[in-house]
């Protein structure tokens, strides 16, 4: 069966990062958990020797087919279809509690699949993932360091992210151009607690990041929001005038969101969701 590079087939064949894996989801004896990417299936096995049951979502139907014939079909269910369109409040109803998801990610699709998982974080419980390096540098990044942008502030609002482990090209096949590295997700959104309302603090947030080279302040101005207003609040706030996003910690961001709406900002328009993968 010929690899299908478009759709990030890199095989994990280093078995003890398999079982570093599965072990990384932690207890799962009588929970549903949905894979990411199945693939071959190197990861599923170790998967279904320890979950309760597991729900394989694979887009390559060649290989979804291979999955059936492999994994006995109360232990495992192969869903012939693109994650990004994956029912996961469908799923978790029909498990009855919220769902454990682990994934050797196409890293092509890193971002859309991290935001589908953000949007579904009432159906979800925690998250293995592999990832770019790199990628996962930012999500797990902390305020003011060279990694830490707009995918670390978004992502972390939904829960905090840790590294686990790196591995190296030569623990895949074909090896990839990059070094991956696995992380873990606990969904505990933070909105209630900072007293935001997720989407037009979204909107707030990719303003704030919106050209890494300019202050906040300008950011904001360039947004259409009075500068007047910015700079009362950020001095309301004891945010120095000319901070950039990057140094901003999450509670700063949303108090200062909060300071300005209570001014009367009312949200800026949409950036384009490029913004996310941007440097900055
Ligand atoms: N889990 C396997 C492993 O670790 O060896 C395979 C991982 S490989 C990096 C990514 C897998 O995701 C491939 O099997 C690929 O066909 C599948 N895939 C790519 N795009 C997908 C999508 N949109 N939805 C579901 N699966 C996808």
């Amino acid at each position: 069966m010929p690899v299908k590079p478009k759709l990030g087939q890199n095989f994990l064949t280093d078995q003890q990062a398999v079982q570093r894996i599965a072990a990384a989801i932690g207890d799962c004896a009588n929970r549903t958990v949905v894979e990411i990417g199945p693939g071959k299936g190197a990861i599923t096995g170790a998967l279904s020797a320890r979950a309760g049951h597991v729900l394989a979502i694979e887009l390559d139907i060649d290989l979804a087919t291979r999955l059936r014939i492999e994994f006995p079909p109360d232990k495992v269910s192969v869903v012939g279809q693109d994650v990004l369109r994956f029912d996961f409040a469908a799923a978790a109803a029909a498990a009855g509690e919220r769902l454990l998801v682990v994934g050797n990610l196409p890293y092509s699709i890193t971002s859309p699949i991290l935001f589908k998982l953000a949007e579904n974080h009432a159906f979800l419980d925690r998250a293995v993932l592999m990832v770019q390096r790199e990628v996962a540098d930012r999500l797990a990044a902390s305020p003011g360091s060279r990694d830490y942008g707009l995918l670390s502030v978004t992502v972390q609002l939904y829960g905090p992210v840790v590294r686990l482990f790196t591995l190296p090209p030569s623990a895949f096949s074909p090896p990839p151009d990059v070094h991956s590295t696995v992380i873990r997700w606990r969904f505990a959104p933070r909105f209630t607690e900072l007293r935001v309302q997720a989407e037009p603090f979204g909107r707030f947030l990719r303003t704030a990041f919106a050209q890494k080279r300019k202050t906040l302040a300008n950011n904001l101005r360039a947004a259409g929001i009075a500068p007047g207003l910015t700079e009362a609040s950020l001095s309301e706030t004891g945010i120095e005038p000319m901070a950039r996003a990057e140094s901003l910690t999450v509670e700063q961001f949303a108090a200062l969101w909060r300071c300005l709406q209570t001014a009367g900002a009312t949200p800026p328009d949409e950036v384009a969701p490029a913004a996310y993968d941007s440097e900055s």
